[in-house]
């Protein structure tokens, strides 16, 4: 009822809004050509699509017609955003390549495929003048964006400026489910090559718009299948997108940092290739459209302050124009905070140019729904005074209404301001080259002598594909550095109240001298924004006004990738003699010497698995204890090739960077075998986003794998038969939830090729989506390892072996404050001997998200021991403190000597008191074997934000937990995320690679 009244208030409003945005259309130069001709069809169908006039603005109410070039309905069958409407990719593209035939105002660009070998483009549009003088102005942009071109002149850069027209480039649908980008940039394309508006010509012949409509090809393509499949099944229950990309999901727009996709990699191409001012990235998750570029703080640390107000300009002027066209529902301050530079968006941010995003409202699909929002979308707040309606009929046509009035309102006004922003551009890039002399550094340096070349090598080749510069010393050179602080305390259960440095006034400073072959980063280049951000450290103060983090807030890249990096602030670092690098960086590689056996040295570079794999038939052999040959000193470890070529392992090892040594006589060591590990990576039909790194991992150190499911593995009574090591990444969902699967209600949800969904199944497959590992599963994967199997989890599957019974010894603690948002975090060394660890060093910044936090213990269940030993304060009695109280009228009896103690990350020892009948008492074989353990709470946090931190400190931090003959290693850390964490993949290369000699170098209590 009260639903109709509103409506009614609506109507009037509709008409005040018609009338005030036809004058208010004029008034802001939209007005349209009045001599260009409608296309009076697809208008028409536009009004239909669209469920309330006040969802639509003077901008996109119409299409102009044009006899040569054709509408989205040449390809679509109907107008874009039509219900029941959702093209391919391969459609979206055959559209843009009838616009590039029929008018020379639109040219295609191939920029790369997708990990399944789709394409992906980029389509230009802009006057056939414009085309004309693509690349001589490239050349004038390129000398904007690097001003060391013309001397760092201002005068040069104006005359540039001036001649220069500038590139905003839009991408479309990274995130598959948001799925109306590319209806709306067809039309927007055609609009900007066809209609004839004052605005639109002057954007038109005065910038260009570079669009890719489709960013994630694999993922859309997916989800159309899935769309088609609910079409086909109008009154069933549909298959949720499990896979968006090949890899990940949502998080492929969290890439922009480790450059590990290639859509990532594709995008940053195109828009530094084509040295464009703007990257607008285009989403669906809001209602009606936010802005979220100005969002909220706190800001990331290393922009150009320009930047963040050019964001506040553009986004404002969004919000203000569709106020005046009443589209309700337009803001853009909001949650999001604007920290992490991981945002595909994020490229233009931290090279030079604006980063723009918009959240419009989809339907994840084509259906036209009633949608209903929550409290704190419709209410309004001061930021948005025109908020969305509590309930509306929302169409695709709607959608992409928003996002096109919305791009023409900032192209129109990017475009009008187009000196400023381009001057904007010459300067932030200016701003960048002069970085050393004003806020620094001068350079990072990667020691020439750091033990993990191929670590060092792999982090700076993702520099390179930043578009940074690299420079390699050619002589050894010393530099002025602030004083060191002495290493922090290590042992202790007491937190490190001293933490904060003594407040002495002048910082000491002392001389470092770097090697011949340090690589170094210069910060007197275009791009050593994004070289900063992602070397530096960060800090979130737990005391933030923002207080609901939007994603990690810590990934300082030398700490996580396990490579030396030094922040240099000393100017007279970029007098060192030095060579610009040409060509990707590449570690050393290749045999020296003579002989027929082959050592490797252990020191965690991820290509050492590669090389194990890549000599698949070769004899590998681990020294379990630190040698010396020939003066050379090998870890814990190290390899012992032999009944290999010395031209294969030279070829082998060249191709991965590691040096090899080849000797006649094998050292006398105590040695295991290092097999070619079967491995399996699991998965659930829930979510596979984030074990999805895991795979990228293992496909790019070249690991081959099965990949298997929970219902695979509950076919399998026998596991072992195939596998030695089974993965299961995190993410997979909780214990109960890996179980059950989905709820069995419903229809059945296939997932898999079929003619209605070619591009579902692939490489993985099942006829229903909802059952899950079930008990029998749960069986079958216990015995695999109770066999010999190894079983690695992380996160929330470590907590799935622990609390599923695998790992009798271990416990999880409730978390009660930490706060570990996405956290660099330190870990120390407990057990260097095993395997797992070898080549690793004394400590190991690694990434955390929120624990678990482990508790070992000898019995099964947990419990046992007494903790800080019998040392606790004596009762009242005879004599001082430190005295002991003596009973009167015996002769004193003997104190027995106090229990002995135990660290957090120790199982407590068991006394004899309670060791009678203990029936739980672990053996020593089985017990927990405890690696590494988290850091001190002083010391615990390197980047990111860190409350109540400890909770965790001194915890365990991997386990090694034996079952029968098998073994479950257990992270309560992600060793692999994001393509940033590449300096703890080795923990799990090293189990993988060790996996059948996990108990090497054990020491086994006494009882
Ligand atoms: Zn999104």
């Amino acid at each position: 009822m009260s639903l109709k009244r509103i409506s009614s208030v609506f109507v009037a409003g509709m008409l005040f809004t018609i009338f005030a945005a036809a004058s208010i259309q004029a008034q802001n130069g939209y007005a349209r050509d009045a001599s260009q001709t409608v296309d009076q069809e697809y208008t028409k169908k536009i009004g239909e699509y669209t469920t309330e006039k006040f969802f639509n603005s003077p901008l996109t109410d119409y299409l102009p017609a044009s006899p040569n070039v054709p509408t989205p309905q040449a390809v679509l069958g109907d107008v874009a955003g039509a219900p029941g409407k959702l093209p391919y990719a391969e459609e979206v593209y055959r559209y843009m390549r009838m616009l590039e035939k029929a008018t020379p105002r639109v040219k295609v660009f191939s920029i790369g495929t997708t990990e399944e070998g789709r394409e992906m483009i980029a389509v230009a549009v802009a006057s056939e003048a414009l085309m004309a003088k693509l690349e001589e102005n490239k050349a004038r942009l390129a000398k904007l964006a690097d001003p060391r071109t013309i001397s760092m002149n201002d005068a040069e850069a104006d005359k540039l400026v001036e001649q220069s027209f500038p590139i905003y480039y839009i991408t479309g649908t990274i995130h598959s489910p948001e799925t109306g980008a590319p209806t709306a940039l067809m039309e927007l394309a055609y609009r900007l090559a066809v209609d004839e508006s004052p605005y639109i010509k002057s954007i038109r012949d005065n910038m260009v718009t570079l669009i890719t409509p489709v960013v994630e090809v694999d993922g859309r393509n997916r989800m159309v299948d899935v769309y088609k499949w609910h079409l086909a099944h109008p009154n069933e229950n549909y298959p949720n997108l499990i896979y968006w990309g090949h890899y990940v999901a949502h998080d492929n727009n969290r890439d922009a940092m480790g450059l590990s996709l290639k859509l990532t990699r594709n995008v940053l191409n195109t828009y530094v290739g084509w040295k464009a001012q703007v990257l607008h990235d285009l989403h669906e998750s809001v209602a009606y459209l936010y802005d979220n570029t100005v969002g909220d703080g706190p800001y990331n640390a290393w922009l150009d302050p320009i930047l963040t107000d050019e964001w506040q300009m553009i986004g404002w002027k969004n919000v203000s124009e569709m106020t005046k066209f009443g589209m309700p529902g337009v803001f853009t301050h909001g949650t999001f905070d604007t920290w992490s530079p991981g945002y595909l968006m994020f490229i233009a941010a931290t090279h030079n140019g604006i980063s723009r995003l918009y959240e419009t409202f989809g339907n994840a699909g084509a259906d036209t729904l009633t949608r209903t929002t929550s409290p704190d979308e419709y209410q309004r707040t001061w930021y948005k005074q025109n908020p969305p309606l509590p309930r509306a009929k929302w169409s695709q046509r709607n959608n992409n209404n928003y996002e096109q009035t919305a791009i023409l309102i900032s192209l129109d006004y990017f475009n009008k301001n187009q000196k400023l922003f381009l001057k904007n551009f010459y300067l932030k890039s200016k701003r960048s080259v002069e970085k050393p002399k004003t806020e620094g550094p001068a350079a990072y340096v990667f020691p020439g002598d750091d033990p993990r070349p191929g670590n060092q090598a792999a982090l700076l080749r993702v520099l390179q594909g930043q578009a940074c510069e690299i420079h390699r010393a050619t002589a050894p050179f010393t530099v002025t550095m602030k004083k060191r602080p002495a290493p922090r305390t290590t042992g202790g259960n007491r937190p490190n109240a001293s933490a904060s440095p003594s407040p002495s006034r002048t910082p000491e400073t002392e001389q470092r001298t770097f090697p011949a072959g340090s690589y170094i980063v210069r910060m007197d280049q275009p791009y050593s924004r994004i070289a900063d951000a992602l070397l530096d450290y960060q800090y979130w103060s737990p005391r933030d006004p923002q207080q609901s983090v939007y994603d990690d807030t810590g990934w300082t890249f030398g700490e996580l990738g396990n490579v030396q990096v030094v922040r240099v602030t000393d100017v007279k670092a970029l007098d060192a003699a030095m060579d610009r690098v040409n060509g990707e960086v590449r570690s050393p590689g290749g045999v020296t010497g003579a002989g027929t056996t082959f050592l490797v040295n252990a020191n965690a570079d991820n290509n050492l698995v590669s090389l194990r794999y890549k000599l698949r038939k070769a004899t590998f052999d681990a020294a379990e204890e630190p040698f010396e040959v020939a003066g050379k000193k090998f870890n814990r470890g190290s390899f012992i090739i032999r009944n290999a070529l010395i031209d294969e392992v030279n070829k082998a090892t060249s191709e991965l960077g590691i040096q090899s040594w080849a000797v006649a006589q094998a050292p006398t060591v105590k040695t295991h075998a290092v097999k070619a590990a079967r491995v399996a990576i699991m998965h659930t039909w829930l979510s596979t986003q984030d074990e999805g790194w895991w795979r990228l991992a293992f496909d790019q150190m070249g690991v081959p794998f099965d990949y298997i499911s929970t219902q695979d593995v509950a076919k399998d009574a026998d596991l072992n038969k195939k596998y030695d090591v089974i993965v299961f990444g995190p993410g997979g969902g909780s214990p109960n939830a890996v179980i059950q699967g989905r709820p069995m209600y419903g229809n059945p949800l296939p997932w898999k090729k079929t003619e209605l969904t070619p591009n579902l199944g692939g490489f993985a497959s099942t006829d229903d989506m909802r059952p899950g590992l079930g008990w029998t599963g749960l069986m079958n994967l216990q015995n695999f390892v109770k066999n010999g199997g190894v079983y690695i989890g992380s996160d929330e599957s470590a907590e799935f072996a622990v609390s599923m019974g695998f790992t009798p010894g271990v416990s999880i603690q409730p978390r009660t404050r930490l706060r570990a948002i996405g956290d660099v975090l330190k870990t120390r060394m407990v057990d260097a001997n095993s395997p797992i660890a070898y080549g690793y060093g004394d400590t190991l910044s690694v990434y955390c998200f929120q624990g678990p936090i482990f508790n070992v213990s000898n019995v099964v269940g947990g419990g046992g021991g007494r903790r800080g030993g019998g040392g606790g304060q004596r009762t009242t009695g005879r004599g001082t403190a430190d005295d002991p109280d003596v009973v009167q009228g015996r002769p004193p009896a003997e104190v027995p000597e106090p229990p002995p103690t135990s660290e957090i990350w120790e199982a407590a020892p068991i006394l004899d008191e309670q060791r009678r009948n203990l029936i739980g008492l672990i053996p020593p074989a089985q017990r927990p074997r405890v690696i590494l353990r988290w850091g001190n709470a002083g010391e615990l946090l390197i980047s990111g934000l860190l409350d109540g931190g400890d909770e965790l400190a001194q915890h365990a931090a991997i386990i090694d937990s034996p079952l029968d003959r098998g073994h479950v290693v257990l992270f309560s850390l992600n060793p692999i995320w994001r393509g940033q964490t590449s300096g703890s993949y080795s923990l799990v290369f090293n189990t993988i690679l060790n996996f059948d000699n996990l108990n090497a170098g054990r020491k086994l209590d006494d009882k």
